[in-house]
């Protein structure tokens, strides 16, 4: 038998052995193995075999199984000093057991007092000749139910094994943002499918890779040192493959313009974000109400009245009742919130499911689940282990001082509550009957807190702390929530019922306004709302400017859904699809007739409307895993667009079959990112001639490029002889132009499209392309930005494509223009020297607008 199924020996958590509080056992001197935290004071027999040893003092036996393999059963750590008491041995030395029988009892609640820790260490002695090939830990086992397999080494493998047991790979960490929470869950997911023990270094300190906060807690940045330390079977191969997945995470890709508006980052950038001069302060209102200062987290506008949610904070005792209760009630208490977590995650939309998935990381975390049932073996309450455990862990992380630590604590805190709520039977507190219209004000609302509101009763949100960034903000600004946060602690004093204004365009709230204020605000909201329903109506026609020039408005895409909100919100097309959403967070590409279908599906949602399709768009700040390109030193400036398809001509080739064969034949475009120079061009076309040869279509397909580096721009004219379109891509032209990253926080308020350079580069496009009465469209952030859009038109564009819900404002918003004078207004902003006038510009530009309007 090379092969054996060790069962498990007792009811219990099954934890990584390197949990027991001895390092004779942490440190594996006894042999590899798991340990268990009982919840019942029988132990039973692993497997079929012989007693081989039992000790006098009763706490441990060893048994040899049926193929020679030996395992030690230590019952609790340091239990040799109860000196037997406590513990009934029910077998002898030299006994042959079945799997299963009863071999040793011991009074739980009693050896969990005197003893330094339950946790029963599962060791395998003869592991030169054994190895766990298997392990089932990181969860709750019944007696009987498989604990882990061991496997027979080879003879052969016997001697190089001692040595292979251990393997490292020390490297810099590549990743720009550090080793933050993302890629620490991966890590730790990867992790927990591994028999093997891994472990991160840096900087001194270790910590367990399947705890993602204990690796968050490591505070690794970009191009720390770094050490993958696996011990183990298979031990270099594993070091290996974990090494190169972290090569291999997806850097942050770059903020989607629907994103950043959603995570409080307006597509207007220059003006979107309040800076730390807004530092919550009060002001007396011209309004006859008093006013704090905030910062914008979800633009809009909003009356209500206070409903305020201070939830006290939940009692816990200290002291359980006992281990095998306490242990058992933690249990079903994560249970119930992780079952209440999955609920909400089927039913939440994308932004909300992300923050899901990051609680549900948290609740099964290695680290803070082993110290909460650490603190429960030392007869804590379940909740005051649990409470303990993620202080202690939400401690670690702000020690690090790094901002984007700090808000993980947020979600730490939030999984705090819900466990202490479930525990406690109570519902968590924020699932209370709001009022209608109200405006909730609450110290930092924790975002599943803000998941189970019901939003239809809330008018807006303000807080006392938090950040614009955070997550509460992004679900706030997704659902349509006008939000303030870091308002200062005099926002809790106010009382519920009060009548406010929340101004999350100017970042104010105003606390009980006068009749007038109050009665103008209320008007104001609901004219908002009667315009975006007009808008909404008005947007399923035709959009011409006031002097009947004809703009089209399509939507950018990256699913089958977007596409439906897009046709329900008026767009006349898609000006990109993204299909690298297709090839994301899987482990191999889609192929041909997997792409087809989904290329299929969203034409057949968009009737009679074109669909421009990009190709692969990965590499530099988007790779995927199963594409591993060659480390660069700068990844935005390497191999990404259509440089990586050039790179492996087989998956563009697979692409452009998936979209030539999408009936009606026609209405696919193909766009090609990243383009710098005409021979990539010619290389692309001569892959898409060969797929219409094999695919005999003789209907000609349209090709395009996107302008999204200067070099693209500057041969516009050369470039649109050999396209049908150009459409540009502002957001990467706009990193390129001013060479600042895209994803670079601090450079983020200066990152504006609306600079004159980027604009000098689009009225050079539009002139080359018109040249060749090429179309030129722009499918950046910029064309969903209403502040950018007459500059753009003036410039000459005359396609835009847009977030899919900001369809409706845009076209109203050209409707309402005049070619001639947004001519007039490109022509100024091109002379100006900033981004910061361009915009000044076209805030008189739009005032002049409005007051002609009226
Ligand atoms: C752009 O760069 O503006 C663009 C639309 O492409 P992406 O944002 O997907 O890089
Ligand atoms: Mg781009």
């Amino acid at each position: 038998m090379t092969t054996l199924n060790v069962l498990a020996p007792l009811q219990g958590w099954c934890a990584p052995l390197e949990e027991a509080p001895d390092p004779v056992f942490a440190d594996r001197l006894l042999g590899p193995g798991v340990a268990i935290d009982p919840v019942e004071g029988v132990l039973y027999a692993p497997c079929e075999g012989e007693i081989i040893s039992v000790a006098a003092t009763k706490h441990a036996i060893a048994i040899r199984a049926e193929n020679g393999a030996e395992l030690l059963l230590h019952v609790g750590i340091d239990t040799v000093a109860l000196a037997g008491e406590g513990f009934e041995v029910l077998v002898s030395s030299g006994r042959r057991v079945h799997a299963g029988e009863p071999l040793l009892r011991f009074d739980l609640d009693a050896v969990a007092r005197r003893a330094k820790s339950l946790l029963t260490p599962i060791v395998l002695t003869n592991g030169e000749q054994f190895s766990i090939t298997r392990a089932n830990t990181d969860r709750l086992l019944r007696v009987g139910e498989e604990l882990m397999q061991l496997t027979r080494v080879a003879s052969s493998e016997r001697v190089s094994k001692a040595t292979a047991d251990e393997a490292r790979e020390t490297f810099r960490m590549p990743l720009e943002h550090g080793l933050h929470a993302r890629p620490a869950a991966v890590i730790a997911a990867f992790a927990k499918t591994v028999s093997a023990d891994i472990k991160l270094a840096a900087h001194g300190r270790s910590a367990n890779a399947r705890s993602a906060v204990g690796l968050m807690s490591l505070g690794v940045r970009h191009a720390d040192e770094l050490t993958v330390i696996v011990s183990g079977a298979q031990a270099q191969r594993i070091a290996s493959e974990l090494k190169e997945r972290i090569f291999q995470m997806p850097r942050p890709a770059e903020v989607d313009p629907a994103e950043a508006r959603s995570s409080g980052a307006s597509v207007a950038p220059s003006n979107a974000l309040p800076t730390s001069a807004q530092k919550a302060r009060s002001a007396k209102a011209t309004d006859g109400g008093e006013r704090l200062r905030g910062v914008i987290a979800s633009r809009g506008l909003a009356v209500g009245r206070a409903a305020t949610l201070q939830a006290p904070e939940i009692q816990v005792e200290e002291m359980g009742r006992g281990v095998a209760h306490e242990s058992a009630e933690l249990e079903r208490a994560r249970a119930e919130v992780r079952e209440r977590l999955e609920h909400l995650a089927r039913h939440s939309q994308s932004t909300a499911r992300e923050v899901i998935a990051a609680h549900l990381e948290f609740l099964d975390d290695w680290e803070v689940v082993a110290a909460a049932r650490r603190a429960i073996s030392k007869g804590k309450s379940a909740a005051f282990a649990w409470r303990a455990a993620i202080r202690e862990s939400a401690d670690a992380l702000r020690a690090l001082g790094d901002a984007r630590m700090v808000e993980r604590i947020d979600d730490l805190l939030d999984l705090e509550t819900q466990v202490l709520s479930a525990l406690k039977g109570e519902a968590p507190v924020t699932l209370r009957e709001l009022p209608e219209g109200s405006v909730l004000i609450a110290e930092d609302l924790k975002p599943s807190q803000f998941v189970a509101l019901d939003t239809s009763k809330l008018a807006g949100l303000c807080m006392a702390a938090g950040g614009p960034t955070s997550h509460v903000a992004i679900l706030a600004a997704a659902m349509g929530v006008p939000a303030l946060v870091a308002l200062g602690s005099r926002v809790l004093g106010i009382e519920d019922g009060t009548p406010l204004i929340l101004d999350a365009e100017q970042g104010w709230l105003t606390m009980a306004p006068d009749q007038a204020a109050w009665s103008a605000a209320e008007q104001a909201v609901s004219a908002r709302q009667q315009r975006k329903q007009i808008e909404r109506a008005a947007a399923l026609t035709d959009c011409r400017s006031a002097d009947g020039v004809r703009v089209e408005v399509f939507a950018n895409l990256g699913s089958l859904t977007e596409a439906q909100v897009a046709v329900a919100h008026g767009a006349e097309g898609c000006g990109l699809l993204r299909t690298e959403f297709l090839f994301l967070d899987r482990d191999s590409p889609p192929g041909e007739d997997e792409q087809w279908r989904q290329y299929q599906a969203i034409a057949e949602a968009l009737p009679n409307r074109p669909l421009v399709i990009r190709t692969l768009d990965v590499g530099g700040d988007k790779p995927i895993p199963y594409l591993p390109l060659p480390p660069e030193e700068n990844p935005a400036l390497g191999l990404r667009g259509v440089r990586t398809s050039l790179w492996r001509p087989d998956l563009l080739k697979a692409q452009l079959r998936a979209i030539v064969r999408v009936q009606p034949i026609g209405q696919c475009r193909v766009l090609l990112p990243m383009i710098t120079d005409p021979a990539e061009l010619r290389a692309v076309r001569r892959i898409l001639e060969e797929v219409r040869r094999e695919l005999d279509v003789q209907e000609d397909i349209e090709l395009g490029v996107m302008v999204e580096t200067p070099a693209c721009a500057l041969m516009a004219e050369r470039i649109a002889r050999d396209v049908s379109f150009l459409s540009i891509g502002t957001n990467d032209l706009t990193q390129y132009t001013l060479a600042m990253d895209r994803g670079h926080s601090e450079l983020a308020h200066r990152m504006d499209g609306l600079h004159p350079s980027v604009l000098r580069l689009i009225a050079m496009t539009v002139r080359g392309a018109q040249e060749h009465s090429r179309l030129v469209a722009v499918c950046g952030g910029l064309a969903s930005d209403p502040q950018a859009v007459p500059v753009l038109l003036g410039l000459g564009v005359r396609e835009l494509s847009v977030v899919p819900t900001s369809v409706p404002q845009l076209k109203s918003l050209i409707r309402t223009l005049s070619i001639d004078r947004c001519r007039a207004l490109a022509s100024e902003a091109l002379q100006l020297d900033s981004a910061e006038g361009v915009r000044a510009l076209v805030k008189d530009f739009s005032l002049t607008l409005s007051r002609v309007a009226s």
